[in-house]
């Protein structure tokens, strides 16, 4: 448990006229909605197919990497013992012997007194062992290009990179339940491997309903929204590594609506925007009832307060079913306290809570009716170096703007019915810890 309902360091209690007895904790429909996920198969994915994926088995190398020793320089292969005299006023003569380019084999191995020219990443000459920087020679100045005159002394092994220094043969390069970076995708490819054995990207329905609907990109109407949520929506599912599936919104008509459900059969999440608050008389949550097990819960929460989830049945297929309440901003919060876990679940990965920060209140934040409050607010520094948290002054779940400008949740335990200004608070930021320290520099 990472939240706060029991922090007594918030403000005065709230009446108990307010408990909402009723209605899910956050916590209590996540754990009913995870309850219904597992993690998919695993399959062999194209490494360029594989950014974010788990990896599902230990990775081991049949390789060294580096696969020999090479040069970590533009520069002359030499035998260190013959440099030892070596300075910038009395040079030592080297017999240039050949020269090797990266992707060439050393056909030569140096005697005493010989050199040879070599590349960055070109193999190492048998018995040389350094490697002296053009620098440090007079390459720029000579005439004669059988000889080169070194200015310096070297170390041993000074400017080689030793053979399996990153990578040993029968190593284990990435381990199994692994979230695959671009690094992870460079070290699959050091080793010669296209594809990975990953944990499958679940493939996930968007339909958005609503007669007020039109699409972006289509001539406005009076009466008509256009439509967003499937937007943010796809969105969000691409940022957390799923395949969104959108269709074109659908009608408030049950054949519309169970029209464009039957595009689903095959994904492995459907999630779809409005329709689903309670008391409300309305064809989705006809559609849905007929057609599978949906429950339409309160959550105790603001906003995001309907919910509806449950298994839908698609031409006898069962597919779990995440129903958003359709305000713009509670879509995008249920999506990403609700779906986003499911959607790791599915991939593998272990819960991942977003960082959560202290900062201090700018201005009150007033609870009217004992839910938890995700106020969005624009956490900065000031000239103090102190955090801030600045709630957004429109906290209607219908101003999308605000979510654009925030850049967290502050948040108000249930119980509590006043954050003070001047107070310091809990604020759920919605990037990844290593993004916030750029956010707070
Ligand atoms: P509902 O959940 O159907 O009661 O919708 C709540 C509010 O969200 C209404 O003002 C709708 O017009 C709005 N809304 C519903 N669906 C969308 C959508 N896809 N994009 C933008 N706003 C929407
Ligand atoms: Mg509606």
């Amino acid at each position: 448990m990472h939240l706060l309902e029991n922090n007594k360091a918030y403000g005065k209690k709230i009446k108990k006229s307010h408990y909402h007895a009723d209605m899910l904790s956050v916590e209590e429909a996540r754990r009913k909605i995870l309850s219904k996920f597992s993690k998919l198969e695993t399959e062999k994915t194209p490494i360029l197919k594989s950014l974010g994926n788990v990896i599902s088995q230990d990775i081991l190398s049949q390789i060294d990497v580096p696969p020999w020793n090479n040069s970590a320089m533009d520069g002359y292969a030499v035998i260190k013992k013959d440099l030892l005299r070596a300075s910038e006023e009395d040079m030592v003569y080297l017999k240039v012997v050949e020269e090797i380019a990266a992707g060439q084999i050393p056909r030569k191995s140096l005697n005493n007194g010989e050199t040879s020219r070599i590349m960055t990443g070109a193999p190492i000459p048998q018995n040389a062992d350094a490697v002296v920087p053009f620098e440090d020679t007079n390459e720029l100045e000579r005439n004669n290009l059988e000889e080169i005159g070194i200015k310096i002394n070297v170390d041993h092994y000074e400017n080689i990179r030793k053979k399996s220094e990153d990578i040993k043969n029968g190593s284990v390069i990435l381990n199994k339940g692994t979230i695959i970076t671009s690094a992870s995708i460079g070290l699959l490819a050091s080793i010669g491997l296209n594809t990975v054995p990953t944990i499958r990207k679940p493939i996930v329905g968007i339909l958005s309903t609503g007669n007020e609907l039109i699409e972006p990109g289509q001539k406005n109407e009076p009466g008509k929204i256009f439509n967003s949520n499937s937007y943010t929506i796809t969105s969000l599912i691409d940022s957390y590594g799923a395949v969104p599936k959108l269709q074109t919104h659908a009608q408030d008509n049950i054949e519309d609506l169970e029209k464009k459900l039957l595009n689903f059969i095959d994904v492995d999440l459907i999630i779809t925007s409005a329709g689903v608050s309670k008391g409300d008389y309305d064809v989705v949550k006809d559609v849905l009832n007929k057609n599978g097990d949906i429950n339409f819960w309160s959550v105790n929460m603001r906003p995001a307060k309907p919910l509806a989830f449950g298994i839908i049945s698609l031409n006898n297929k069962k597919i779990p079913l995440l129903g958003l309440p359709g305000n713009p901003v509670s879509a995008m919060i249920a999506l990403e306290k609700f779906g986003r876990y499911a959607i790791d679940k599915m991939m593998g990965k272990s819960i991942r809570h977003k960082p959560i920060i202290k900062a201090f209140l700018d201005s009150d934040i007033i609870n009217h009716d004992g839910r938890r409050l995700y106020a969005r607010v624009t956490v900065f520094r000031d000239s103090h170096s102190k955090l801030i948290a600045k709630p957004i002054n429109n906290q209607s779940s219908g101003v999308l703007t605000s979510m654009q400008e925030a850049n967290g949740l502050a948040i108000c335990p249930s119980d509590i019915d006043i954050l003070n200004k001047g107070q310091e608070i809990d604020v759920e930021m919605f990037n990844r810890k290593e993004d916030i320290s750029e956010i707070l520099n």
